[in-house]
């Protein structure tokens, strides 16, 4: 596969048409696996910015709010039919933009289409209640589309997170405006045009590529935009949250993690192993619900890294579109010198490194940002690698004796995302549900999630919830109605 199949130049799509940048900018496009030019992508400013919410505005305004909730559906579902029509065309471009192997893409692209197909059903379901009130009187609520809602991209999971927030946000009656990722803007841009085919108003989704601090800022703070909704860093998500308390403007905030996967010693250890090994080394491990923090019961330790050793080992990495390819480059040199700097600072901390380590050398790799499976074992909670997101494929491995030891770690973190409990004792998975203090625990499957299963994170990994059916309330809100029908008094 190259990319010789591709367009060469890529422009912003606003109102349904293509836009030129305003200052003609535009970024290079790198394929991570051997840095090769890709394509160019148009590079949006303010002023794409204020367009853009401009032409939202305006499609709001023009229909798409007041149309039939069932009009709104059979055109999402048309939409996730034809992504799933294309899901070939489309994971081969996300997997030459993004780097992760085109199996991964195949399924993050079919998970696209499902969360299509799960809104649309719900678009003609957004309902109201009628609430009992004293006397003569009639009470009701309605739920109304909010305007135009904002949506900010990372480039992990490029066009799954995008359709995340946006497929909610149009199925109430809202239009948008996304911000991909600018390293790895492809497929936003393809999906916005596959959009237009499937039937949905010009200006209802606008995409727009551009720096964070200029266009990101600017869409978050201009006065006609309704909500932001924000997947990314804790960084740029506090900053995010700053500038939009300054106009009260609502938030969801999808950030980091450091998710503990927690092997009992009566687990099936296989099964377990092939989870955890998943959990971190999927997408080279740059995933927000990475199994980062392996915690293992002491008294099969040993035997566990063992075999997890012996799995990572035997993971075939290389370009994603190579048959077979389980593990592919880290989206770009920038993030592959960041994770060997935390390889770094593990073993200078004292950690024990049990397989990897360095960058993934074979021949034909070494233009390409590869870095090994890497396994440390013996670290200590208050290591760096114990803490801080890596966002690679890096695994620290910390050891517990009882139940509430194993608690005690999970939750020594400042984030709250993910989990997994691995254990045959029903009520050993129950009472860890319990304690755990992450959004989302998995007993005996790492990492999993369906379009109609809430997403969200405790702690500093965010605010909201993206997926399932309460995904509408945030792209809703709720006015009540009361209506006095007695006679008029006499006086
Ligand atoms: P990032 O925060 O650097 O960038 C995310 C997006 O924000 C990009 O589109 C970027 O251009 C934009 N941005 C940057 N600065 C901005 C600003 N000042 N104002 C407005 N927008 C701005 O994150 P990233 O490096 O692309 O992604 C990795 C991070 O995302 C990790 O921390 C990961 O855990 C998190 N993430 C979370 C989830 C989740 O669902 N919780 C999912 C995927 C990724």
């Amino acid at each position: 596969m190259s990319s010789t199949e591709l367009p060469k130049h890529y422009e912003l799509f606003i109102g349904g048409r293509e836009v030129p940048s305003s200052k003609g900018e535009k970024t290079t496009l790198l394929n991570p696996a051997n840095r090769a030019v890709l394509a160019t992508a148009a590079v949006g400013g303010a002023e794409e910015a204020r367009y853009a919410v401009e032409e939202a505005e305006r499609a709001f305004r023009s229909g798409w709010a007041e149309a039939d909730g069932a009009h709104r559906a059979r055109v999402l579902f048309r939409l996730g039919q034809l992504l799933s029509e294309r899901a070939e065309e489309f994971s081969r471009l996300e997997t030459l933009n993004q780097g992760k192997p085109l199996r991964e893409s195949k399924t993050d692209v079919l998970f696209a289409a499902r969360t299509l197909e799960y809104m649309a059903g719900l678009a003609d379901k957004v309902q109201g209640d009628s609430i009992p009130v004293p006397g003569e009187r009639m009470d009701y609520t309605v739920r109304e589309p909010i305007g135009v809602t904002v949506h900010i991209a990372p480039w992990n999971y490029p066009l799954q997170l995008s359709v995340r927030s946006l497929a909610p946000a149009l199925a109430a009656g809202n239009t948008a405006v996304l911000k991909p990722a600018t390293l790895t803007p492809l497929t936003a841009l393809a999906f916005a045009r596959l959009a237009k085919e499937a039937g949905l108003p010009d200006g209802v989704l606008n995409v727009l590529v551009g720096p964070g601090r200029e266009v990101g800022e600017t869409l978050v703070e201009d006065p006609r935009v309704a909500s932001v909704s924000f997947t990314g860093s804790l960084e740029v998500g506090k900053r995010i949250m700053e500038l939009a308390s300054r106009h009260v403007r609502p938030v969801t905030l999808e950030l980091g993690g450091k998710s503990p996967n927690i092997v009992f010693a009566d687990a099936d250890l296989d099964r377990a192993a092939r989870g955890v090994l998943y959990g971190i080394f999927l997408n080279a491990g740059q995933m927000c619900w990475a199994g980062s923090r392996l915690i293992v019961q002491r008294s099969v330790q040993e035997a566990f890294l063992g075999k997890l050793s012996e799995l990572a080992r035997k993971l075939k990495i290389g370009p994603g579109w190579e048959p077979g390819v389980e593990m592919g480059p880290l989206v770009s040199e920038d993030q592959m010198q960041r994770v060997l700097g935390y390889v770094e600072k593990g073993q200078s901390e004292g950690a024990r490194l049990v397989t990897g380590g360095h960058r993934a050398g074979a021949p034909g790799l070494e233009k390409g940002n590869f870095v090994e499976p890497t396994i440390f074992a013996d670290a200590r909670p208050d290591m760096a690698i114990s803490r801080e997101e890596i966002f690679g494929p890096v695994l620290t491995s910390l050891a517990f004796d009882t139940f509430e030891e194993a608690m005690a770690l999970a939750n020594d973190s400042t984030y709250g995302l993910f989990s997994g409990v691995w254990t045959k004792d029903l009520s050993t998975a129950h009472r860890a549900a319990r304690h755990i203090q992450a959004g989302m625990v998995s007993v005996n499957e790492y990492p999993v999630t369906f379009p109609q299963t809430p997403f969200g994170g405790y702690k500093q990994s965010g605010i909201g919830w993206e997926q399932g059916i309460h995904a509408l309330d945030f792209y809703t809100r709720t006015k009540n109605v009361n209506v006095f029908f007695g006679a008029p008094r006499k006086k």
